[in-house]
C-alpha cells in the first residue's frame, strides 16, 4: 500500500532523507501546512512517536492523554518504555484549511495505531484532528492535536486531499483580530449549548457551516452539514461548556475554541472547535471534535468530593436469564452480550464517577442496551405472536420513590426515556401504549422510530420456533415455561446503582417474552415485581413476569432487607431460589443494598451480568461462574 506513513521501507527513508531540498517551496501556505503534516507522519515510521511528537509539536503545543497536557513536557518527562518501538501510528490528511494570513490552519484524516508488543498485535482505526500555528521561523507545527477511535478499519491511509474554503480569500478583506473577538468566540461556545437543546436542527444549520466536520470517539467521522448535525443532535444535551483556550487568526477568518463540557446526566467530555467566517457574516463551526473526559483519577471529578461521600458507590447490570450457558451462544453472541453489558457499565459510570444521581446512570446504562441489537429491550425487543413489538420500561429513584413505568409501547426509540418522563413530567406513575406515546409526543423530548426499526433477525428466528413449539394457543395459565431452547432470544436489560451521595435507583427494559398475547404486560413496569428501588435497597428483575408478579419478587427482597434485616444477598437468595423456584418462576435479579453490597441470582442457567465500582473496572458475565454476590 502506497501510503504517507511509517511503514515505507527504510531504504526509501534513507532516499527521502538524502535527497536535495526542492529548490522552491510550495507557493500556498495550505500546500505548505500539508507538506508539514505529510512530513510528521513520514518522521514518526522512522523515528517513533515519541521523537516525531517532539519534533513536530509547537513548545506550548496540547494534545489529550486523555486529558489535555503539553506534549513535548509529556515526553519528556516519560520514562522509556521498551516497547515504544513497537508501537506504530500512521496517519495521513485528507481535508485541510487554512487562515487567509496562513497562520494558523487545520487537518484532519484517517489513522491506524498498531501495538505489536502483544502477542496478537493490537489495532486501532482512528481519525485525527490537528490544529497548526505558524512558527515565528516560518515552520508550521502542531498546537492543538485530538484523536478519535473509529470503530471499523478506515477506508484507506492514502485518501485524496480536499482543501477547505477559506485559504481562497485575500487577507485584505479581513478585520483582525483582538481579544474581545477571542472572548466572542468563548461565549459562542457556551450559547450553542443551549441553542442546539431548544432549538435542535434550526441551531444545527445556524451554527455549523455546510461543509463542516465532526469527530468524536467510536463513531465514524461525520462530513458535510446534515451528517454532522444528525450525530451532534444525536447526542444528549450539554448542559456545561467551558472555554479553557481560544485563538483567532491575524486574518479573523479563522478561530478556534477548546474546553470541557458536561452533557445531561453529567456525561463530561472534551471539545475542540475551528470556526470559520466571512467578512459581515456570523462565525461557523467548520470542525469540532468531541472526546470523553474520564475522572483524573477513579473516582475524582473536579476535585470536589460530594457532600456526602459514599465509598461502595456503583452500577449493575443484567441483560436477562435463561435456561442458556456460554457454551450454547453463539461466540459472536456471546462477544457482543458481554460488551454491550460493558458499554452500559461504562456510560453508568461516566455519571457516577462525576457525581450524577444513580436515576441518571441506571437510565443511561439501561439506554445503551436498549440501542444495541443483541438485547430484548429497544433494538433488538422480541416479537408478539402478531408478528408486532410491545416493550414495557420502568425507572425508580429509591431516595424518593419516584417512579415511572411504561407499557406496551410500539414506537418509542427508548422505553426507559418515556419512563423517566412518565416519572418527572406527569403526575402519574405507569402509562399504556397510546396514551403514553402521545405523551412522549407534547414537547419533543422523546424520539420515536418506526416500528421496523425494533426488527432483527435473531428475534424473527426466535419467534418462529416459538411458534412452530407452539402451535395451539398458550395456555392462559400456568403459563409455558420460561426460555427453555438453549437459542431462545433472551435478553431484558436492567440496572441498580448507588450514587455517591448514597442515592439507589433501579430501573429495567424489555420487550417482554417471545410469542406473547398483544397487550399481554409483563413484570418490568410492574413496580415491585420486576423494578423497585427503596432508601436501602434497588432491584432489577428478569425472567417469568407472570411469577415476579405474582410473588411482587423485587419489593419482596427489599421487604426482608428492610424488615427482616435480611443481608441484600440473603433477601435476594430466598426469593430467586425458593420462593419463585418452588412456584416455577424462572429467572433472576440484581439487587443493591444502600451501602452498595451487591446481589446476582438467577435460578436459571444463564443471567448476563456486570458490575462496575468506583475503581472503574467492569467485569461481565454470562452464567454462574464467577458471579459476585454480598460482597
Ligand atoms: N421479565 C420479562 C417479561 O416477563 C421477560 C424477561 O425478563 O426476559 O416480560
Amino acid at each position: 500500500m502506497k501510503s504517507w506513513n511509517c511503514t515505507l521501507s527504510s531504504a526509501a527513508m534513507i532516499l527521502l532523507l538524502v535527497m536535495p531540498a526542492p529548490a522552491e517551496e510550495p507557493a500556498l501556505p495550505i500546500d505548505r501546512l500539508v507538506e508539514t503534516e505529510r512530513e510528521f507522519a513520514r518522521t514518526c515510521g522512522v523515528k517513533g512517536i515519541r521523537q516525531a511528537f517532539t519534533e513536530f509539536f509547537a513548545d506550548d503545543g496540547v494534545n489529550f492523554q486523555p486529558h489535555p497536557v503539553r506534549t513535548k513536557k509529556a515526553f519528556a518527562e516519560r520514562p522509556v518504555s521498551p516497547n515504544e518501538s513497537k508501537r506504530k501510528l500512521e496517519w495521513a490528511p485528507e481535508f485541510a484549511d487554512i487562515s487567509a494570513e496562513g497562520d494558523i490552519g487545520y487537518t484532519t484524516g484517517p489513522s491506524r495505531f498498531t501495538d505489536s508488543s502483544k502477542e496478537k498485535p493490537f489495532v486501532q482505526y482512528g481519525a485525527f484532528f490537528s490544529i497548526w500555528k505558524r512558527q515565528p521561523d516560518g515552520v508550521y507545527r502542531v498546537l492543538l492535536d485530538a484523536g478519535v477511535d473509529v470503530p471499523g478499519p478506515v477506508a484507506t491511509l492514502d485518501p485524496p486531499l480536499t482543501k477547505g474554503p477559506a485559504h481562497k480569500v485575500p487577507f485584505s478583506e479581513f478585520l483582525g483580530r483582538d481579544e474581545r473577538e477571542k472572548r466572542d468566540l468563548a461565549r459562542l461556545d457556551l450559547s450553542s449549548g443551549n441553542a442546539l437543546a431548544s432549538e435542535k436542527e434550526t441551531a444545527c444549520q445556524r451554527l455549523y457551516a455546510q461543509d463542516a466536520r465532526f469527530l468524536r470517539d467510536g463513531h465514524m467521522p461525520a462530513a458535510g452539514q446534515s451528517a454532522v448535525c444528525e450525530a451532534v443532535l444525536s447526542q444528549r444535551a450539554v448542559k456545561k461548556w467551558e472555554v479553557i483556550s481560544a485563538g483567532i487568526s491575524g486574518s479573523g477568518d479563522l478561530g478556534f475554541t477548546y474546553g470541557r463540557f458536561e452533557r445531561e446526566a453529567c456525561e463530561p467530555g472534551y471539545f475542540v472547535r475551528v470556526y470559520r467566517r466571512r467578512v459581515g457574516r456570523p462565525w461557523q463551526i467548520a470542525a469540532e471534535v468531541n472526546l470523553p473526559r474520564p475522572p483524573q483519577t477513579p473516582g475524582e471529578t473536579s476535585g470536589q468530593p460530594p457532600a456526602a461521600s459514599v465509598a461502595n458507590w456503583g452500577l449493575l447490570v443484567h441483560s436477562g436469564a435463561g435456561n442458556f450457558a456460554s457454551s450454547t451462544l453463539t461466540g459472536e453472541t456471546a462477544a457482543a452480550r458481554l460488551a454491550g453489558m460493558k458499554a452500559a457499565l461504562e456510560a453508568g459510570y461516566r455519571v457516577l464517577a462525576c457525581g450524577g444521581s444513580a436515576t441518571d446512570a441506571v437510565q443511561a446504562a439501561v439506554e445503551v442496551m436498549e440501542d444495541s441489537p443483541h438485547f430484548n429491550a429497544g433494538k433488538g425487543a422480541v416479537f408478539t405472536r402478531a408478528g408486532t413489538h410491545e416493550l414495557d420500561a420502568a425507572i425508580m429513584d429509591g431516595k424518593t420513590l419516584a417512579a415511572g413505568a411504561v407499557a406496551g409501547l410500539k414506537t418509542v426509540r427508548n422505553p426507559i426515556r418515556l419512563a423517566r418522563y412518565v416519572m418527572e413530567k406527569s403526575p402519574h406513575v405507569m402509562m399504556i401504549g397510546e396514551g403514553a406515546e402521545a405523551l412522549g409526543k407534547e414537547d419533543g423530548a422523546i424520539e420515536f422510530v418506526p416500528s421496523g426499526y425494533f426488527d432483527t433477525q435473531e428475534a424473527r428466528d426466535a419467534l418462529e420456533r416459538a411458534q412452530k413449539k407452539d402451535v395451539a394457543p398458550a395456555p392462559a395459565s400456568p403459563p409455558r415455561s420460561f426460555s427453555e431452547s438453549p437459542d431462545e432470544k433472551y435478553g431484558t436489560v436492567g440496572a441498580v446503582a448507588l450514587d455517591k451521595e448514597g442515592r439507589l435507583a433501579a430501573a429495567t427494559s424489555t420487550g417482554g417474552m417471545t410469542n406473547k398475547r398483544p397487550g399481554r404486560v409483563g413484570d418490568v413496569p410492574v413496580i415491585g415485581a420486576g423494578t423497585y428501588a427503596g432508601p436501602g435497597c434497588a432491584v432489577s428483575a428478569t425472567g417469568h413476569g407472570e411469577y415476579f408478579i405474582r410473588y411482587t419478587a423485587a419489593h419482596d427482597i427489599c421487604a426482608r432487607v428492610t424488615y427482616a434485616k435480611a443481608s441484600i444477598g440473603d433477601a435476594s437468595r430466598a426469593v430467586v431460589m425458593d420462593v419463585l423456584k418452588n412456584a416455577g418462576g424462572d429467572g433472576g435479579v440484581i439487587a443493591m443494598d444502600g451501602n452498595g453490597a451487591i446481589a446476582v441470582e438467577f435460578n436459571t442457567t444463564g443471567m448476563g451480568h456486570g458490575y462496575i465500582g468506583p475503581d472503574g473496572k467492569a467485569w461481565v458475565k454470562l452464567t454462574r461462574e464467577d458471579s459476585a454476590t454480598g460482597r
